[in-house]
């Protein structure tokens, strides 16, 4: 069957091979059919040869962590036949360490977690997959492509999971959130913000293209100035670009009591002037709490799969900017400057 895979480690590896083993058995019961794969920075960067790491004992690993499938069968009876369904990214570390013992993998703390497409285990692009019934996760039917935005989606459900935590140390009564970058994790962390009844604010260097009118649909203002000179102070920003600037801002910005979630990967090796003391001061004396926020356990999934049956289907479905047949792979994974959420569709 084809795959899309890569030699981790070696930039410009990335091929479509016509030959790749039909799923083993061990991988799981659920045997899906790929319907698409989404395309994140991620995968870029292992494309690029900085991230990824192939199944042991094998050179390739097949990309995609951001699965739409349809069930072929399922011998388990979890799932029906027909069923739309996507794979669960991470896998616990098998020792396991204290939070993967309890579903919490996301929270891994040895570093020996897996995950499809990124870090030892086979990722999604390949015509079929199979996956066990802890790992599958049921679709609404009516959401169909849309529903390849649902690991994205419980990227943004695991960070509002643990705000939501973080505000139960006091009286917590949020009535705005910032998200900077309207990318499609920035966007969807902005839909479950509207979903919670918060005033959104989206910021973002676009001033043209789709991104604007994205974010005032939600009834989320938007923003293209830097964040410090916002007129407002937010309760809760979630920070989604990953760019130092920016993030150094988000933490000084934070109203009193405020929440900041690091969301955004960066890339490192760039410095940047800051004055430590000051901002450790604006901190301390504020109350204020800045954490980091990766991946998602099933909790979140099903979280997720919930917000996305909730929204506008037709909102979900503009997200993705274009749809690239499996034969054209390459091309999927050099988005444009107007691109949001591009997919890869295995049904073309
Ligand atoms: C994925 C996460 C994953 C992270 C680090 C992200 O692109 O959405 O599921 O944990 O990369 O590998």
């Amino acid at each position: 069957m084809r795959a899309v895979t890569v030699i981790p480690g070696v930039p410009g590896s990335l091929r479509l091979l016509d030959d790749y083993p039909e799923p083993a058995t061990e991988e799981g019961a659920i045997l899906v059919e790929a319907l698409a794969v989404g395309i994140c920075g991620t995968d870029i960067e292992i494309i690029e040869g900085h991230y990824g790491e192939a199944p042991p004992g094998t050179d390739h690993l097949v990309l995609g962590h951001e699965a739409l499938g349809r069930v072929m069968e399922d011998p388990t009876g979890t799932l029906q036949p027909g069923d739309l369904v996507a794979g669960i990214v991470r896998h616990p570390d098998p020792l396991p360490c204290p939070n993967c013992a309890v579903g919490e993998w996301d929270m891994c703390r040895n570093g020996m977690f897996t995950e499809h497409g990124i870090k030892a285990l086979p990722g999604f692009a390949r015509q079929r997959w199979r996956l066990q019934p802890r790992f599958a996760v049921g679709l609404h039917p009516a959401l169909g492509e849309v529903g390849v935005l649902l690991e994205p989606t419980s990227v943004m459900a695991k960070a509002w999971d643990h705000i939501d935590r973080i505000g139960q140390r006091a009286e917590w009564q949020p009535r705005t959130a910032l998200v900077t970058g309207a990318g499609p994790i920035g966007l969807l962390a902005a839909l479950l913000a509207s979903q919670r009844g918060l005033a959104v604010h989206v910021l973002d260097l676009a001033t043209e293209g789709p991104k604007p009118a994205l974010a005032g649909a939600l009834g989320a203002t938007y923003h293209s100035g830097p964040v410090d000179q916002l007129d407002f102070e937010p309760d809760i920003i979630i920070e989604c670009t990953g760019a130092p600037v920016v993030v150094l801002e988000a933490m000084c910005k934070v109203a009193p009591t405020g929440i900041v979630c690091l969301a955004g990967v960066s890339t490192g090796g760039r410095t940047i002037e800051l004055d430590a003391g000051a901002l450790n001061r604006t901190l301390v004396l504020e109350n204020n709490v800045v954490f980091g926020s990766v991946n998602a356990n099933r909790r979140h999934w099903e979280a997720a799969a919930e917000a996305l049956a909730r929204a506008d289907q037709a909102w979900l479905g503009s997200l993705i900017t274009r749809r690239v047949p499996l034969s054209e792979y390459a091309s999927a994974y050099s988005p444009g400057p107007e691109d949001i959420k591009v997919v890869l569709d295995f049904t073309a």
